[in-house]
């Protein structure tokens, strides 16, 4: 499928869909095509050449990359139609998409088959969607994330008026259970949130582990799994733990193969869904049946991403062994060799061992602003050589979680910047042995 004829084969095939629709109804309108757009056109198609090639093995940097071409296909020919997964009349084809998708990914995660959920625009809305029913649900109680969780946590809690609370990470990322429970004997913490697959590291939260403290405490587990979700399918405690939990975000538009504007979220408890309820009096009148609008806090969504999502879960079905199994057991794997390759080289350390599919590491240098500067001088070289470029991405390191995991290194410097590579994509595995090299050459080369 990495084949771009076989690629726009698909496209069209998906958009002569889309004809045989029309044909029932009259062609789409050509509207008024301006004079002098095939100027514009060029000048779009330039500009689009500044992008990164987030496709490509060379780029090792953010959590990007493009979506699956069975996904760009079904956005496409959805996309054209333009529905409004808000109501069933508007979205009469990928409504009952978006409900399909949710039970499978519900079931990806053990959750009940009643659990209640959709589609979101993005893993921030999803998660602001679960913190406001965590906020209904206990007002006067805190909500509790860790240090190494994403950032917007605290905003979110923020936005909702709601105390929150940030506890401690371990070094390798993980959040301090014994800090959490510390706070809910004070007895004021209504919800926690735990992370399996953080943002920077990709450190996995013991969530099997805070699973009593909602026996002791009363509180709600709250899943943040926007990156790590997926790798449900690979199994491991954390993961099989979330089945117990009250809430779960994931992003499709991360590891799920989408392009963006995929994020979803689930509540094992579908009572929730009383917290949404409000009437509209223009929009839900065609049925009785649920519409995906009475249940999210956003109006209009696409349909298309619904559809999207749908018809790349057909082709790669959230299985472990076939669909989308293979594919994330193939980045953990060149996580893992490209792990051992850094820890193998002279003039590079792993700063951590993966836990899923991100690695950090840094040049290796006697002071932490020495690697702190190193750190930036690859990222850039690696970017600026025209020839045989490479792209990372950094990550800050307060200075007590580097020192706790190299002791032998000095310290001057409050924080220190490592280098960081998401390896997200497959293609990766064949990439990790050659990249490591080009990293090592890199960084004996900078200062
Ligand atoms: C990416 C991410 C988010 C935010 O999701 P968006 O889709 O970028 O809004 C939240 N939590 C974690 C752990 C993430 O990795």
């Amino acid at each position: 499928m990495a084949d771009p004829t076989s690629r726009r084969a698909l496209i069209e095939r998906v958009l002569s869909g889309v004809e045989t629709w029309e044909a029932s109804w009259g062609a789409l309108p050509d509207t008024h095509l301006p004079d002098g757009l095939d100027g514009l056109l060029d000048e779009y198609a330039a500009r689009m050449e500044a992008n990164l090639p987030f496709f490509h093995p060379r780029y090792a940097g953010q959590m990007l990359k493009a979506p699956h071409p069975i996904a760009v296909a079904g956005y496409l020919a959805a996309m054209i139609v333009n529905p409004n997964n808000h109501a069933l009349d508007a979205s009469q084809a990928t409504s009952p998409m978006e409900m399909e998708v949710m039970r499978m990914l519900a079931g990806m995660f053990g959750l009940p088959d009643e659990a209640l959920g959709h589609l979101t625009s993005s893993g921030t809305i999803a998660n602001l969607e679960a913190l406001w029913v965590a906020r209904e649900l206990r007002p006067d109680a805190a909500i509790v994330y860790s240090e190494g969780a994403h950032y917007p946590h605290g905003r979110m809690c923020q936005v909702l008026g709601v105390a929150s609370k940030a506890v401690p990470a371990h070094p390798d990322g993980r959040i301090d259970l014994d800090a959490v429970e510390a706070a809910c004997q004070r007895g004021d913490v209504g919800t926690v949130v735990l992370t399996p697959g953080t943002t920077g590291l990709g450190a996995v939260d013991d969530v099997h582990e805070a699973l009593a403290l909602r026996e002791r405490y009363g509180v709600r587990l709250h899943v943040d799994a926007a990156y790590g979700g997926f790798f449900a399918l690979l199994g491991g405690p954390a993961y099989e733990a979330i089945a117990a939990c009250d809430s779960v975000v994931v992003d499709p538009h991360k590891h799920g193969l989408q392009p963006y504007g995929c994020g979803a979220v689930l509540f094992a408890d579908p009572s929730v869904a009383r917290f949404y309820l409000h009437d509209s009096p223009y929009t839900y009148f065609t049925s009785d049946d649920l519409h995906l609008g009475e249940i999210s806090l956003e109006c209009s969504r696409a349909g298309a991403a619904a559809g999207a999502l749908w018809l790349t879960l057909q082709a790669l079905p959230l299985r472990r062994e076939s669909g989308l199994g293979p594919i994330l057991a193939a980045c953990r794997r060149a996580a893992l060799d490209f792990a051992a390759r850094v820890d193998a080289s002279d003039g590079v350390t792993l700063h951590l061992d993966p836990t899923l599919d991100i690695v950090a590491y840094f040049p290796d240098r006697p002071t932490t602003h020495a690697i702190d500067r190193a750190t930036d001088a690859v990222l850039h070289a690696g970017m600026a050589d025209e020839a045989d470029p490479i792209f990372l991405s950094t990550l800050r390191v307060s200075a007590d979680d580097f020192a706790a995991l190299h002791p032998g290194i000095s310290r001057d410097a409050d924080s220190v910047r490592v280098l960081r590579s998401v390896l997200m994509k497959p293609v990766h595995e064949h990439a990790a042995g050659w990249l490591a090299e080009r990293i090592e050459t890199l960084a004996s080369s900078v200062e």
